[in-house]
């Protein structure tokens, strides 16, 4: 445990005047709801076959332009082939309904009226590979990759020895430090840590070992917190409904969603999940970008 208070490890900085937040829209995937909700579609003696419900996911990342640090990217969505880099089976479980060429994370970022060119950091709330998989526009960039310690370690590990690979994929992680080939992974191990003025960084364990979550002060539209997959869907959050396939350490999740509900109670925050398609639409029925 850390021998700091949670108050006193807390940035209540605001970002700059003139940062900016968008919410980039990269598709829809479509999955079986039993990945989302422990015990969803599942069976009863009253109700042997029930029908099973899917559920469709928004593919989200966000940008902020910030005055001091330039652009910031957290999170990156899929792969633009996922045909090929995510192979059939996956492509059978969680087919990606939704995506055009206004949905690439190029495009997604030119729609903001910035370039990809100019983003200056990349976070990773963790590298699932419907999160991760957009890093492949930042090989053979300098581009700093932020992550957490622990979920770079585990991610390695988990492709390597197989041990969880269905949800990490080796291509994205490019362990190559050849100029040209790989990315440029930076790590931190911080429980909290303001990375840029006004924006900070939660490690929320329990999905994976290491999300962080992320926290941005702006001065007129409040605190936003970024869930990543902490909270999948909002029933995770507000229900404390646990995930279905996709729980691993649930002690440690109960505890980051204690953390998570004292940060949003403390600013006031708007929460962003990790896929909650519902949350973002009524977000951007009331604006696109937030200041
Ligand atoms: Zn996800």
């Amino acid at each position: 445990m850390s021998a700091f208070s949670f108050e006193e490890t807390i940035s209540a900085f605001k970002a700059p005047p003139g940062t900016k937040l968008h919410i980039l829209n990269l598709g829809v995937l479509s999955v079986d709801e039993a990945w989302l909700l422990e015990g969803a579609n599942g069976s009863s003696v009253s109700n042997p076959n029930p029908t099973n419900k899917r559920r469709d996911l928004g593919l989200f990342a966000a940008l902020i332009e910030h005055p001091e640090d330039g652009l910031i990217l957290y999170e990156t969505g899929c792969a633009e082939d996922l045909d090929l880099k995510w192979g059939a089976q996956r492509v059978d479980l969680f087919p990606r309904t939704v995506y055009t060429e206004a949905h690439t994370l190029p495009a997604a970022i030119a729609a903001t009226g910035n370039s990809i060119a100019d983003v200056r950091a990349v976070v990773i709330g963790h590298l699932h590979l419907d999160h991760a998989g957009g890093l492949e526009h930042f090989k053979s960039s300098d581009v700093p990759i932020y992550v957490h310690e622990l979920e770079f370690k585990h991610a390695a590990w988990a492709v390597a020895t197989k041990s969880d690979g269905g949800v990490y994929l080796a291509d994205y992680l490019s362990l190559d430090t050849s100029a040209g080939l790989g990315l440029n992974w930076q790590t931190f191990a911080d429980p909290h840590v303001e990375l840029f003025r006004g924006v900070s960084f939660h490690h929320a364990p329990g999905h994976t070992p290491g999300l962080v979550a992320m926290q941005v002060n702006l001065r007129r539209d409040g605190t936003f917190i970024f869930t990543s997959d902490h909270a999948i869907v909002k029933e995770n959050y507000h229900d404390a409904q646990p995930q279905g396939f996709l729980a691993r350490d649930h002690v440690s999740w109960i505890r980051s969603s204690q953390m998570l509900k004292r940060l949003q109670r403390s600013y006031r925050a708007t929460v962003v999940f990790g896929h909650d398609l519902d949350v973002v639409n009524k977000l951007w029925a009331e604006k696109r970008v937030w200041e």
